[in-house]
């Protein structure tokens, strides 16, 4: 498979296309940044660690049922993927409260969250990602009802199954963010699960 045009630069991946139809590459750069970029550095080999650690997660959670857009490494820092017309929704499923839960709202830090809480981002770093409810997603046609119902089962069946894996190594996971994407009609899981989304 060979790379073709720069089809997108974020923050931490850029996205190329390929000569395969409905097949992108996602390169994982080393960039890191914080505060919706407002903070940047550079840390070697984070791109291969994220890549890493963001292909093992899509494999394993292939393995239990969740479609994701995960084809394969190219190399350690490239990705092959299936080209999705992604959801701009920031999906964070959180079991302890920590970070902005914490700021925003009257939990104690440290506290377990059970059942474990979903929260979803407006993915746009020019409004720094506010928080929607489930009325604003379908009034913004983001997601119809019954989307948003699986989306969020989804999440939380991926919740499941990354906090077993990471309690079996002694991990907590304390929260995490996901995305989606649409290829036609069928929702994927998409973009990357690595130390940069949890
Ligand atoms: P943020 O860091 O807030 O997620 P960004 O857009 O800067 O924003 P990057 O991770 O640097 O994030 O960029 C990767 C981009 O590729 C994201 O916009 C993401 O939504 C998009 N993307 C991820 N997976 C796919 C896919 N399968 N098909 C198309 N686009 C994808």
């Amino acid at each position: 498979m060979k790379s073709k045009g720069l089809l997108y630069k974020g923050k931490a991946k850029s996205v190329y296309t390929t000569d395969v139809k409905g097949k992108l590459i996602v390169e994982f750069r080393d960039d890191i940044t914080a505060f919706d970029g407002g903070k940047k550095d550079v840390l070697e080999n984070k791109g291969n660690y994220n890549a890493g650690v963001s292909a093992f997660f899509f494999e394993f959670l292939e393995k239990n049922g969740i479609k994701t857009h995960f084809f394969s490494m190219l190399d350690p820092q490239h990705m092959v993927v299936r080209e999705l017309e992604m959801i701009p929704l920031e999906v964070i499923v959180r079991n302890v409260a920590a970070g902005s839960l914490v700021r925003n709202y009257p939990f104690i830090e440290g506290t377990p969250l059970d059942p474990p809480l979903i929260v979803i981002d407006y993915k746009d770093d020019s409004r720094h990602d506010p928080m929607l409810n489930d009325d604003i997603i379908v009034a913004l046609k983001l997601l119809t009802p019954a989307e948003l119902k699986k989306v969020k089962n989804a999440a939380l069946e991926i919740n499941r199954l990354l906090s077993g894996l990471l309690a079996a190594q002694g991990i907590t996971l304390v929260d995490f963010k996901i995305e989606f994407g649409r290829q036609g009609k069928k929702i994927y899981l998409g973009d990357e699960i690595s130390m940069d989304s949890m």
